[in-house]
């Protein structure tokens, strides 16, 4: 306990250990090697002698934990309705076609650490495919290369929407060292309690035939200082493809009917228990029938607007399925009307109050 001690006090970050727990002191084992190691030295002087951008080698650790810093990532909502991309709250997922960006805020108390980082890795969400790493098909990463791309950009199937040499952005991940997983890493100094926000875009689809090759996937957002200790870890389902409304649509209504009939784990949780694929049920069979909530009460103002969100999206792709038959569109018309602007007054509230 000594050397965690010491490895807490000689970054002069918090008021000693209580600011790190164990896990989070072995998610970096190259910064804290055991006494004998010859870099432990290395360790204690990291400022001068680590190399920056930091490229993690191995699987990337799946656990979500905010953290002391308390880091939380959210799907920018407000993109969601000028329907760019879309993110299912249901499922912990966002549907985006390739070379579409979409935008995510990160959050964490930046009153303790204002400069900060935060890697994307994107992963194989199956425990089976969890050791391999997530690479482009070779077709796109054929074209990049010929572009005349770095590797690590090229083979990286999620790039950040600013240009290759933005600063502040960085590629992480080594084409010839197998173990070495490719990575986004953005800078952000922060000065004011808005979340910071940063848009990315896919390069490849699920579907890519030798890529991700119809494999669920998922990203790992870590936050992390410039050394590359890891602080907090949030991760979000990704589904890339041409459709992302219909598919959207699809998964809800097939695995949310899963959900409530067993576990509520959505499939393309990280390490989901072992299950046979529930088939597609037909999504016409909609319930038109308007029901009443019972007067409840809700315990934090973030479980309450995603459960409204939840129902609004519902609802919203109820409606378009009946874009077709103007009756029944009328009944969704002033409910979703009504959710929405309910949505935004409690935004409103809690913006205000925080
Ligand atoms: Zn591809």
């Amino acid at each position: 306990m000594n050397d965690t001690k010491l490895y807490v006090e000689d970054y002069g970050i918090g008021d000693g250990t209580q600011l790190f727990d164990m896990d989070i002191l072995s998610e970096i084992p190259s910064f804290i090697p055991s006494p004998e190691s010859e870099t432990m030295d290395i360790a204690r002087h990291a400022n001068v002698e680590v190399q920056f951008p930091y490229s993690p080698v191995g699987p990337p650790k799946r656990n979500s934990y905010p953290g002391e810093l308390n880091f939380t990532v959210e799907v920018n909502s407000h993109d969601v309705h000028k329907k760019t991309f879309l993110y299912s709250h249901m499922l912990s997922r966002i549907y985006v076609d390739m070379k579409c960006n979409f935008s995510i805020q990160f959050n964490w108390d930046y009153r303790i650490s204002p400069h900060m980082y935060v890697r994307s890795t994107v992963v194989f969400s199956d425990e089976p495919q969890a050791e391999k790493r997530v690479e482009r098909c070779v077709q796109h990463c054929y074209e990049s290369s010929k572009a005349g791309i770095k590797p690590e950009i090229a083979k990286n199937v999620l790039h950040s929407s600013r240009e290759m040499d933005a600063q502040g952005v960085y590629y992480c991940g080594d084409v010839d060292v197998a173990d070495s997983w490719y990575s986004v890493l953005v800078e952000f100094h922060r000065t004011s309690d808005e979340p910071c926000s940063h848009a990315y875009q896919f390069t490849c689809k699920n579907s890519c035939a030798s890529g991700i090759n119809r494999r669920a996937i998922a990203i790992i957002f870590t936050l992390e200082d410039e050394y590359g200790r890891v602080y907090g870890r949030q991760k979000v389902g990704a589904r890339v493809c041409a459709c992302p409304r219909r598919d959207l649509l699809k998964d809800e209504t097939a695995e949310g009917k899963y959900k409530t009939g067993k576990k509520r784990v959505p499939s393309n949780e990280i390490d989901p228990p072992k299950t046979k694929k529930i088939k597609m049920e037909a999504v016409t069979d909609i319930d038109d029938t308007v029901y009443k909530l019972p007067s409840l009460q809700v315990v934090g103002s973030r479980a309450m607007l995603s459960g409204l969100k939840v129902m609004l999206e519902m609802m919203e792709l109820a409606a378009e399925c009946r874009k077709n038959n103007p009756a029944a569109l009328a009944l969704y018309q002033p409910h979703i009307a009504r959710f929405k602007e309910t949505i935004q007054t409690l935004e409103m509230t809690r913006n205000t109050t925080q």
